[in-house]
This record gives C-alpha cells, sequence and structure tokens, in this order.
C-alpha cells in the first residue's frame, strides 16, 4: 500500500489561547482527508486531421470555453511541426484567451530514444516556432514525459534549459486521458452519435482513481500533498467533458487552481536521481526513495484496456 494516514504533527503544547486557537485553526485547515489541489494542464494537440465528434476548431473552442467557464488558467504544451495558419489559429486562440502556451518539442521525440544535441535541435525549433505566441511561456514539457536513459543525455538536457532560462512543466498525476479518448472516438466513428455517457463515467474514474494514487505517492515521498499537475491532452473526451471533470474533482473536495500557481510548489523544482529519468515527479521521488511495486511505464494503455473492452464498442 502506498497510500498511509497523515502523522499527527500537532507540536509541543504553547500555554496560550491564541496559539491553542491558532493552531485548532491549522488543524482544522490541514486535518481534512480533502483538501488536495490540483491543476490542468495539456499537451499535444490541435490534431488538425482528426475530426471524429468535433472538428479541430469545435475542440479547441470547446477546451477553452470550459475552462474560462471555470475561471481557470492552464497551459497547452504544444508542438510546432508545421506553418499550418489554421492550426497556428487554435494555438494562438488560448493565448487570446488568457492562457498560456509552453514547448513540448517540434516533432515529440522521446529523449530516452534520441540523441542530446539532436533533441536540442527539435526544442529550439518549437522555441523559434512558439515565442511569438500570446501567451508563450518559457516552459517545457517533455514528450512521453522521457527525461533521457542515460545520466549524460538528462543533465545534459537540464543544463540546456538552464542555458535557456527554461523551466520544466513536471506533471504529478499522470493518466491515460490519450487513450480513454481514442477508444471513445473509436466508438463514434463505428456508431456516429452513439451514447457516450459510459465513457465519461470511466473516464471520471480513471482520473480519479490516478489522483488519489498519486496524492499518495506525494504522502509517502514528500509527507504532504503537493499542489498537483494533472496531465491531460488536447483531445475529444477533454472538449466533450472537461466541465465534468472539474466538477467531479470539486465535488470530491479537491481545489482546482491555475496551472502557474501549482508550478510555485517546490516539488516541481526537484531533480530526482533516476534512470530512465521521467514519468510523474512524484514516480521519480518514490522510485529514487526505493518505494517498492512502481510499474514503469507508470501509466499505459494496456493497464486501462479492459475497463474499455467492457464498455459499449
Ligand atoms: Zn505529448
Amino acid at each position: 500500500m502506498l497510500r498511509r494516514a497523515v502523522p499527527v504533527t500537532a507540536g509541543a503544547p504553547r500555554r496560550c489561547f491564541v496559539a491553542a486557537l491558532a493552531l485548532i485553526a491549522t488543524t482544522l485547515w490541514v486535518a481534512p482527508a480533502h483538501g488536495q489541489r490540483i491543476a490542468l494542464t495539456f499537451d499535444d494537440g490541435p490534431d488538425m486531421a482528426n475530426a471524429i465528434g468535433l472538428a479541430p476548431a469545435a475542440r479547441n473552442a470547446a477546451i477553452l470555453r470550459q475552462l474560462n467557464d471555470a475561471q481557470l488558467r492552464s497551459i497547452l504544451f504544444v508542438t510546432r511541426t508545421d506553418a499550418d495558419p489554421n492550426r497556428n489559429e487554435l494555438i494562438r486562440q488560448w493565448g487570446q484567451a488568457g492562457q498560456q502556451i509552453g514547448n513540448h518539442t517540434a516533432t515529440h521525440p522521446s529523449l530516452n530514444e534520441t540523441g542530446l544535441a539532436d533533441f536540442e535541435r527539435d526544442f529550439l525549433a518549437a522555441d523559434q516556432a512558439l515565442r511569438e505566441m500570446p501567451g508563450f511561456s518559457r516552459r517545457f514539457r517533455f514528450p512521453y514525459l522521457k527525461e533521457g536513459d542515460t545520466a549524460a543525455k538528462r543533465n545534459g538536457f537540464r543544463a540546456f534549459l538552464d542555458a535557456k532560462s527554461y523551466k520544466t512543466g513536471p506533471v504529478s498525476v499522470d493518466a491515460s486521458d490519450w487513450y480513454y479518448s481514442a477508444r471513445l472516438a473509436a466508438r463514434l466513428k463505428q456508431h456516429p452519435g452513439a451514447d457516450t455517457l459510459a465513457y465519461r463515467d470511466a473516464y471520471l474514474r480513471h482520473l480519479l482513481e490516478r489522483a488519489q494514487y498519486y496524492d499518495g505517492l506525494s504522502r509517502t515521498a514528500l509527507g504532504r500533498s503537493v499542489a498537483h499537475v494533472l496531465l491531460l491532452h488536447h483531445n475529444l473526451i477533454n472538449a466533450l467533458f472537461l466541465k465534468d471533470v472539474i466538477g467531479m474533482f470539486e465535488a470530491k473536495g479537491w481545489t482546482l487552481i491555475d496551472s502557474e500557481s501549482a508550478f510555485r510548489d517546490p516539488v516541481y523544482a526537484m531533480r530526482p536521481d533516476t534512470l530512465p529519468a521521467g514519468e510523474s515527479i512524484l514516480w521519480a521521488l518514490a522510485k529514487q526513495n526505493g518505494v517498492a511495486g512502481l510499474r514503469y511505464p507508470a501509466e499505459d494503455d494496456r493497464y486501462e484496456k479492459a475497463i474499455l473492452d467492457a464498455l459499449p464498442q
């Protein structure tokens, strides 16, 4: 079991009424099992070739509308591979809506399978293409959350980012929204207009279960619940159900926060000493601490297949 109870660390008793009141207030604020904070962040897309369920522009508008309705500021870590003006316009809409844009490389290579020099060139191509976009932020997210299979690559790219005045955009809660979305899209391709609520409900259960798992890792590795950063993607399932995702977390006692606010948690400046490097920052810290039973990769479609196979196809 990775989850464990938070130890009661009330501190030494003080002979002071005011301090006692403060202590009670602190205890009331810290004690609930609920009270976790989580920010939504998005990778990839807009995928201009995929119009199943919703056309690319409609997906983009739906995600932005639901973020705006919830008054949430998020970040889209986008790849820049071409100069498609229609795609650029959708990316630009994020900044115009008060959201941020981050660098996710030009062609989405894995640093575990790419040489450092090639990876740096890919990063620079995206930086060049994105830096004039409204809302651009010097923040980088590794494709596939893979941060290098050797110490030379891992440390080399960390130094490279420092030299470019970039920060990373780690995640604390990893999940497989991309797979749930692909399976939902397969159903809609087969049966346009089909009922999708079973997919929505399975998706919400998956996100909550993963968030609770990583919150347990946080308490195990750090002794506290960090300001979480959830990895989502610019895809159909979030275009359709982002409002439900937000509502589900709120109903479970979680507070939705802005991504920049979450990234201020000091956990995201930590640099775990693991190889291959990457995955959720909490997974990597747990790995570094010798926590047993961690699966690798931490998230994958293979873990979700049976759940989705059981739904109407
Ligand atoms: Zn990606």
